[in-house]
């Protein structure tokens, strides 16, 4: 069984070491040097893989992302037919990410944008004290990372809502679920942190309509795609002040075009999809897990719902 491995040149190596390292049997080839296709029958693929060519493999059955997002392989024209799609669940991907979220929620929370400001201009002044209990912090998605930085946020005594597709509760977090849910949630969201997957029921999320149903002033932090924003809508929202400032680590396109009008905005923080990186080392035994359980025809680990998307 033979393994094709499809990231950025820069990791490939990295990637194969730590697989090789597990378990030093596995057959893996580095894309494009694929040799005969039909000996392939996984592929761990990032979002440059073109999908068109996994059909050229007849043999394969399970494809796995390097990444807990799914979209860039489910995306036209999908997966081939009867493979099965797998992602990655990683507790330094689930740190990282609470990380980038807390330090954007604490950015905005504790005014940092204006006092960064005031300090350019060498202004000495107070701004009104900031309250904790009274900054409510919403997560459009409950999942792997959202559960968690909504835990952190809670954790730091700020009143956490949460909005997913299907009823959750989560300790100390008030949740809404589906359309209704979100209309009444959005309106009681002082902070909206995006980490939804990217589907076609969520692509395009943060525009005109949601954003305009949030209290005035509020701030965006998207950590999940750049297709869930409608770019210009935000950018409308910041220009009438109805957003205050966004703090975005995900773009569409990526990279960002370098004269995309969030480079230089003041009220903007560009991250470039950096929230949370993989290592390949964190996650090279759920990946081998998977791989062995394919050869041995056991029930594979991290599958995807295709039907719903993530
Ligand atoms: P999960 O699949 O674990 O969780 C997804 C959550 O979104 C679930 O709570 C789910 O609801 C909810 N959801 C999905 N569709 C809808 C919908 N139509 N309406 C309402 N809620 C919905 O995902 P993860 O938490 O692991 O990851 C989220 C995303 O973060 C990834 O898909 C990826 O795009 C992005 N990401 C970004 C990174 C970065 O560096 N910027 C790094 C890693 C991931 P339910 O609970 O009902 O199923």
């Amino acid at each position: 069984m033979a393994v094709l491995l499809s990231t950025k040149p820069a990791v490939m190596e990295e990637w194969r070491a730590a697989l090789l390292a597990l378990d030093p049997t596995l057959d893996i080839r580095l894309y494009p040097e694929v040799g005969a296709p039909q000996d392939i029958e996984a592929a761990i693929c990032w979002t440059s893989h073109d999908l068109a060519d996994l059909r050229r493999y007849p043999r394969l059955r399970l494809l796995i992302s390097m990444g807990a997002g799914v979209d860039h392989l489910l995306r036209p024209p999908g997966p081939p037919p009867g493979v099965a799609v797998a992602r990655l669940k990683d507790e330094l991907l689930t740190t990282a990410m609470g990380e980038w979220v807390l330090l954007n929620v604490l950015r905005f929370h504790r005014q940092d944008l204006e006092y960064r400001d005031q300090q350019r201009q060498r202004i000495w002044r107070e701004l009104p004290a900031p309250e904790t209990a009274r900054r409510r912090v919403g997560f459009l998605g409950l999942g792997e990372l959202g559960a968690h930085a909504a835990g952190l946020c809670r954790s730091l005594g700020f009143p956490v809502l949460g909005w997913t597709r299907t009823p959750r509760s989560l300790p100390g977090v008030e949740c809404f679920h589906g359309p209704e849910g979100l209309a009444a949630m959005l309106p009681r969201c002082d902070i909206l942190v995006c980490l939804l997957p990217l589907t076609p029921q969520t692509r395009g999320i943060l525009n005109a309509r949601t954003l305009s149903l949030l209290p005035r002033g509020a701030y965006v932090i998207n950590g999940a795609r750049g297709g869930h924003v409608v770019d210009a809508d935000l950018l409308a929202a910041l220009e009438s002040g109805q957003v205050a400032a966004a703090a975005l680590d995900v773009f569409d396109p990526e990279p960002l075009p370098p004269d995309h009008p969030y480079w230089t905005h003041p009220r903007v923080i560009v991250t470039p999809h950096a929230a949370s990186i993989t290592i390949p080392r964190s996650v090279a035994p759920q990946v081998v897990e998977n791989l062995v359980r394919l050869r041995e025809g056991r029930p594979l680990i991290h599958l995807v719902d295709l039907a719903r998307g993530y």
